[in-house]
């Protein structure tokens, strides 16, 4: 029987989360529910040094705002608890341990001091960060130098002390990525990475390996970013005796800045003009926007993060998460890394914008209106009012200014522009078309307009040349729908004291 699908996504709470890091918690979501499997979402917060409060609550939220819920989390629980990997440190050491015996890994003594001599007797031109590896280890004051009994000695007056992996000479570690396929690292490039630091806890490297084995993870997905560890993490799987364990891993491509040069860090949002997260991040550096407070659906954003480095090979780019589950397809993740393109972001938000249902109006349109104190009479009208401006809207906030005449009268009114071209027969025009609605008795787009254009034809005025005082008398400037169709809209009444006020500013 073949094992349940289990992927994981393994953020350290160091920071906001960069929308790299939710594409990888969206392929990896994707991949387990195209499967049948689960997502589980773990913390990896063994670096205490760089934990960042509010980071684990924020991730949540994140995963939340998307619709991309873990079937297991620090916050939900599961079968593998706690998923918290600092609430885990105890299960470490005996792993550690098995690497010391099988001497794969061992105990190194060297101080802050010693490192520091180590770096200044080796470093070069060529070498300008020497590093704890197979070339100087043997100059070190480790397990590996010192006899059993002069490093139990150490061990026993609680001298402190790190574990190292001990990286082999001239070997080829080479394992099968789902992106890159083949992938074969040379370890004489490689340094003796630290396992357990001095204070007890693992590092990464260590915890990363033993809870994708205990929490039986079966695929891995990551950024890049991570593939220079990916042989560290190999050997370990195999060390460990746990090689037909090992998940299947896949590096996803990196998402580079707009003009491709470099990868989009957490740093350059607000300097390129865009947002790098998908909520609002607030540290003490100040207050990062997100996708979600400049007016993004989620349903938008993760369609933008989807299309980074995957397509489904057609023309096809609008996809619901319930499609992505459907069609998201491992094979046909590019290995290059995707430009970001906040134009194109936009585009698909404007696009899932035009798709919203009134349920969703209700969700995400409806609170900026309230938070702006309008009136927006009762819930029919303002579903209406929604579905006639929404494809003018590219971002939510848009619908303020796009629909809010349709609540309440215009207070700026842009009369220049009407004067430009005022004369007496428009004047007359709009009189006796204020005087005569009654003649409209279905106050319908259609009949607004047939009357309109009759009586326009009849004064012997261009409709075209009345279509811009009509608009700038009901919506105060020059945007909007037909106007007919906000005439109907507003209703007669408000029509004609709309058209009314402007003919008396107008005199
Ligand atoms: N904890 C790593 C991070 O912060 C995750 C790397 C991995 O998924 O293996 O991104």
């Amino acid at each position: 029987m073949s094992k349940i699908v289990r992927t994981r996504f393994a953020p350290s709470p160091t920071g906001g989360l960069h929308l790299g890091g939710v594409r990888t918690a969206l392929f990896s979501y994707l991949y387990a529910k195209q499967h049948n499997g689960q997502f589980v979402l773990r913390i990896e917060d063994t670096d205490q040094t760089r934990f960042v409060e509010g980071a684990e609550q924020y991730i949540n939220d994140t995963l939340t705002w998307c619709g991309i819920e873990p079937d297991e989390s620090p916050a939900k629980g599961g079968q593998f608890a706690p998923y918290r990997q600092s609430e885990r440190k105890e299960m470490y050491m005996q792993y550690a341990l098995q690497l010391i015996k099988s001497g794969n890994a061992y105990y190194a003594f060297d101080t802050p001091e010693d490192l520091e001599a180590m770096r200044n007797a080796h470093r070069s031109e060529t070498n300008p960060n020497p590093q704890y590896d197979a070339k100087v280890r043997m100059t070190m004051k480790n397990s590996l130098t010192l006899s059993a009994q002069e490093t139990t000695a150490l061990l026993d007056v609680n001298t402190r002390y790190v574990v190292r992996i001990k990286m082999p000479e001239n070997e080829l570690v080479t394992f099968t990525d789902m992106i890159r396929h083949e992938v074969s690292f040379d370890t004489n490039l490689l340094d003796d990475k630290v396992l357990v630091k001095a204070d007890g806890m693992p590092t990464y490297h260590l915890a990363v390996v033993v809870d994708d084995y205990l929490m039986n993870i079966t695929h891995a997905f990551r950024g890049e970013e991570w593939l220079p560890s990916a042989p560290i993490h190999i050997l370990l799987w195999k060390y460990l005796g746990w090689e037909n364990d090992m998940p299947n891993w896949a590096h996803l491509p990196l998402i580079l800045k707009p003009d491709g040069n470099g990868k989009l860090s957490k740093r350059d949002g607000e300097r390129l003009g865009f947002p790098v997260f998908a909520k609002k991040w607030t540290d003490i550096n100040g207050t990062a926007r997100g996708y979600d407070d400049i007016g993004f659906l989620p349903s938008a954003f993760l369609n933008t993060l989807v299309m980074l480095g995957w397509n489904d090979g057609t023309d096809q780019e609008i996809f619901s998460l319930a499609e992505m589950i459907k069609k998201f397809d491992m094979g046909r993740v590019h290995k290059g890394g995707a430009k970001y393109d906040y134009e194109k972001a936009k585009w698909y938000n404007q696009e899932w914008i035009k798709k919203m249902d009134a349920a969703q109006i209700n969700e995400f349109v409806k609170p900026l209106f309230a938070t702006e104190n309008i009136d927006i009479k009762n819930e029919d009208y303002f579903l209406a009012v929604c579905e006639l401006v929404k494809e003018r809207c590219g971002l939510l906030p848009e619908f303020i200014p796009q629909a809010r005449y349709f609540f309440e009268a215009p207070i700026a009114i842009d009369i220049d522009s009407i004067k430009l071209k005022w004369n007496d027969d428009k004047k007359n025009f709009f009189t006796e078309f204020i005087a005569s609605t009654d003649k409209i008795s279905d106050w319908s787009a259609e009949n607004i307009e047939e009357y309109f254009k009759n009586l326009a034809t009849e004064k012997n005025i261009k409709v075209g040349e009345l279509q811009l005082p009509m608009r700038i008398m009901l919506v105060g400037a020059k945007y909007g729908p037909t106007v007919f169709q906000i005439a109907s809209r507003i209703g007669k009444e408000e029509s004609k004291s709309r058209i009314e006020k402007v003919l008396g500013i107008l005199g």
